[in-house]
């Protein structure tokens, strides 16, 4: 079986590794180097989690994380264990009734979550601020890694297993299962396109409409303090956190407006920088000092569900994660890979439930309300 991929971010590298396990002769096409910048998987914060209420996103989530430490392990990656905690803060009734309505839900699927009460919380993590947290629950099974790394090892993986992994090279469609580069063309058995943010635009290139919108997002590093801090998403602030380096990244600036993939602003704004200073006040009581600060894109569906599956007979397509694409790709891949060799597919995440035209507001994915 011969099946090209169009793209080389982490989905798109994860399913041609795995579909040289099956054997198939799989090309990927990446218009970028693999784990550059220019993609989201060069961008991404690798905060990952399984903590999800919902029974498949429950499951691939820790799939995925059981993938990540396998490839730790082998040495391919780093991985770092790290629990993620979420929380309201005081006067955000329905956040709070939301986290604590999801907890039993994420339990019912067997995920190692608990509400874990302030003072826990402060005896485990003294240098976080806890003192008007309402509502706070804890996820043991999470970690980061560093997504850029992730997606270069595995595409190396997938090199060495006998993919052809073509770099610098824009795909276009030109039908379901035809392929065009500078050059020529190819035909293929299967195409699945995980183009990203770019992934509308490529399908519509063959006439296939899918309902997929970019937003922007931003995030920021700041210098090396020796502070020790859980992962954490703070649902009333809107921001995430995570170690990094010593230091802190921390991230959101979330933007719900349609973006032109190709035109945006990859630094971050000034107003985000000045957010996260008085946000950190909050966290951890102080300010850092910013050492790196950057934009990127997320995609958005009409439902928040990421459209992954076969669109037409022969095409395929990977994308919308709503912010949460790097954490699960290493299960969505396999997924995908088994569905493009003939296996079932997630009903739920099934591309052909939407027409394609649909409008619909951009819903920022890590909201709880
Ligand atoms: C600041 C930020 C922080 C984030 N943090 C997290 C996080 O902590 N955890 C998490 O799970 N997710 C996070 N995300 C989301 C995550 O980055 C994405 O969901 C994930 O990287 C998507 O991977 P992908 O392979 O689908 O897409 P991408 O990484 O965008 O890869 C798509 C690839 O397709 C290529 N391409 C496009 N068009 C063509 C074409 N015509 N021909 C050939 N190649 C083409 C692009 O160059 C690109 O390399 C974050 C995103 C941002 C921006």
């Amino acid at each position: 079986m011969n099946i090209a991929v169009i793209g080389g971010g982490a989905v798109g590298v994860t399913v041609a590794f795995e579909l040289t396990k099956q054997n198939v002769d799989v090309t990927v096409y990446e218009r970028g180097s693999i784990g550059d910048g220019s993609a989201s998987s060069g961008r991404a914060a690798g905060v990952c989690y399984d903590a999800y209420a919902g029974p498949i996103d429950a499951t691939v989530g820790k799939q995925a994380l059981t993938r990540f430490r396998e490839w730790s392990r082998a040495g391919r990656i780093e991985f770092t264990s790290r629990p993620y905690v979420w929380l309201a803060r005081a006067g955000d009734a329905q956040r709070a009734a939301a986290i604590r309505e999801q907890v039993p839900r994420m339990q019912e699927h067997g995920r190692n979550v608990s509400v874990v009460s302030v003072d826990e919380l402060a005896d485990r993590y003294p240098a976080l601020r806890v003192d008007d947290i309402a509502v706070a629950a804890i996820a043991e099974n999470a970690g980061y890694t560093d997504p850029a790394a992730y997606t270069r090892s595995i595409a190396a993986a997938a090199d060495q297993a006998g993919a052809t992994i073509y770099t610098e090279t824009p795909a276009t469609l030109r039908s379901e299962t035809v392929i065009e580069t500078s050059t020529g063309r190819e035909s293929f058995d299967a195409v699945l396109v995980a183009a990203g943010a770019h992934t509308k635009r490529v399908l519509a290139d063959a006439d296939v409409q899918i309902p997929l919108k970019p937003y922007r997002v931003q995030a920021l590093t700041t210098a090396s303090t020796a502070i020790d801090v859980p992962m954490l998403f703070d649902a009333t602030g809107g921001y995430y956190l995570r170690p990094h380096e010593g230091g802190l990244l921390v991230g959101d600036g979330t933007e719900p407006i349609e973006r032109d993939p190709d035109d945006w602003s990859r630094s971050a704004d000034g107003w985000f920088i000045e957010a996260v200073d008085s946000y950190t006040e909050t966290a951890i009581g102080r300010t850092l000092d910013t050492s790196n600060a950057w934009a990127g894109l997320c995609t958005a569906t009409p439902d928040g569900d990421p459209l992954l599956g076969e669109r037409r007979p022969g095409l395929f397509v990977a994308a919308g994660w709503q912010g949460h694409g790097f954490m699960r790709s290493p299960a969505i891949g396999e997924r995908i890979a088994a569905q493009l060799v003939g296996g079932d597919g997630i009903d739920a995440f099934d591309p052909t439930r939407f027409e394609g035209t649909e409008s619909f507001e951009i819903v920022e994915g890590m909201d709880i309300e």
